[in-house]
């Protein structure tokens, strides 16, 4: 779905004053760290491969959905967290006169999750053939 990132490969030489890089080849501002006034280059280079992420996309554009995420990252906001996935595994506990029933929920990624249903405000739910197909 996505382009591999593209990237380059830069032999960086750590200065050994300061540990930071100072010198990058093929020449890359951004990745000189160092501000001595004198760098001391080691004398090996380390090959450090960088990732370039596409540019395409203007900084300034924030896309809807990453707005729509930034609205709600403030402590307080009242959320509903939710995900697909599958039930890997299901068993039930009792203790202290207590029950209840635990769930593993394998989302799409292959993670697992393990999901205590007596958490509160917790709620889960099967998902209809139709519906599975939605987003
Ligand atoms: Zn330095």
């Amino acid at each position: 779905m996505t382009d591999p990132m593209p990237e380059t490969t830069h032999l960086v030489w750590y200065c050994r004053q300061c540990d930071k890089s100072c010198k990058v080849q093929p020449p890359d501002p951004d990745q000189v760290a160092c501000k001595c006034k004198n760098p001391v280059p080691g004398l090996r280079p380390t090959k450090v491969t960088v990732m370039h992420p596409p540019k395409t996309r203007p900084m300034h554009a924030l896309s809807d959905e990453e707005a729509r995420l930034r609205a709600l990252a403030r402590k307080g906001t009242r959320v509903r967290v939710t995900f697909e996935g599958e039930i890997a595994d299901a068993w039930q506990w009792s203790s202290a006169g207590n029950r209840g029933l635990g769930f593993i929920v394998k989302s799409p990624d292959g993670r697992t999750h393990t999901v205590d249903v007596q958490q509160p405000g917790l709620r889960i739910e099967a998902v209809s053939d139709d519906e599975g197909d939605e987003e």
